[in-house]
């Protein structure tokens, strides 16, 4: 088997009790589902007392259904389920799982009379209009042979509209994400298969620059241009709530309710490794807490075990690129062949996410880097 990872400096190593993960192409599989072999390892480490905070852009619902219905299978899952917090639109919502198995969704009260939630002089509506929107959009029917094709597209769900190709919107490439609560998510329309295309997204973020402005409300909004979507983002106080503010935020939970303040925060901060595979993932390792509690910390830093690729790293001289010495562990890149017997073909396995995961868990886990605070 090849190589799946490297650890440059092994001193860095150290005990780790609570685990902040990325999901999509972390935790994921090529196609886009969660390995059942990592979930299986999640469920583990909590039964070893290791806390896991789960932090993606991706709504309330797609958590519940893609990673908590899959972990709820496994029979430890009621004994582990208070380890694990699930951060929604990147900590705006935050979820935890009830003795019944129920999901429980807060707000994050900062956000909770946000103008951008509330839809604060229709800049939701506004936004909206600038893109395919599924509530207006008849669902794709199978057609029937003879009649010509309808055209059809898919919204990151799955889910298919047929649109009418003289109506369309002026941000036509992208269509509304209908359950973001938080955040406002123009989402790339895709292919059947759940693919996006690769194109120049400049020209539509100017155009959402220029709704936003036009309603006054660049101060409370700001915009992510990401390779599946064009997402906007709330700011609070001249922040945006990124994930930097989510790994704050989970840290400071950790400290807060579950620990009670036992344990000192820069204990939990030291405590605490982050996996990520983009990146913005790389922004989990600069937590940002409130001013009075920053005065508090004197570790102002995380770890984190890169699975993305290295052109999914940023180069010198970019903005995030002082970011990459927190990385200890990362992905080799080394894929390697399979053969399939049924189609008798050979083919390349790349390794990243999930599958790289999989391996640094058992071997961190094997050399007993994991224990409860
Ligand atoms: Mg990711």
């Amino acid at each position: 088997m090849a190589n799946l990872y490297k650890i440059d400096d092994f001193a860095r190593l150290h005990h780790w009790s609570h685990i902040i993960w990325d999901i999509d192409g972390t935790i994921t599989e090529v196609d886009g589902e969660m390995s059942q072999e990592v979930a299986a390892k999640i469920i583990n480490l909590g039964m070893l007392g290791v806390y896991q905070t789960f932090i993606t852009g991706r709504d309330a619902k797609w958590i519940e259904n893609k990673v908590i219905a899959k972990m709820v299978s496994f029979p430890n899952f009621p004994l582990v389920r208070d380890r694990l917090i699930f951060f929604a639109e990147v900590g705006c919502l935050m979820l935890g799982i009830d003795a019944n198995g129920k999901v429980m969704k807060t707000v994050d009260p900062q956000i909770e009379e946000h103008p951008l939630k509330i839809n604060k002089n229709g800049i939701r509506d506004e936004l909206r209009k600038l893109v395919h929107d599924p509530a207006k959009l008849a669902k794709f029917k199978p057609h029937t042979p003879g009649e010509p094709p309808p055209n059809v597209i898919y919204d990151a769900d799955g889910k298919g509209y047929e649109f009418d190709p003289k109506n369309m919107p002026s941000c036509y490439p992208y269509v509304w994400s209908i359950p973001k609560e938080c955040f406002a998510t123009l989402e790339k329309v895709r292919t059947k298969d759940g693919c996006v295309k690769a194109f120049d997204q400049t020209p539509y973020a100017e155009r959402v620059s220029r709704t936003i402005k036009k309603k006054r409300f660049d101060k409370e909004a700001d915009i992510e241009v990401l390779s599946t979507a064009i997402n906007i983002v709330p700011r609070v106080n001249g922040r945006n709530l990124g994930k930097s503010w989510a790994a704050g935020k989970a840290l400071y939970n950790i400290w807060e309710n579950k620990s009670g303040k036992a344990v000192d925060l820069n204990q939990i901060i030291s405590g605490t490794v982050a996996f990520g595979d983009s990146i913005a993932d790389l922004d989990f390792t600069k937590p940002m807490f409130p001013a009075n509690i920053s005065r508090q910390v004197s570790q102002d830093s995380l770890e984190i075990i890169f699975v993305g690729g290295s052109h999914d790293l940023p180069k010198k001289g970019e903005s995030r690129h002082e970011l990459c010495k927190n990385i200890i562990i990362h992905a080799t890149g080394q894929g390697d062949l399979a053969f399939n017997w049924q189609e008798d073909v050979i083919h390349l396995q790349p390794a990243k996410g999930g599958r790289v995961v999989s391996e640094v868990l058992d071997f961190l886990k094997h050399w007993d880097y994991f224990r409860r605070f």
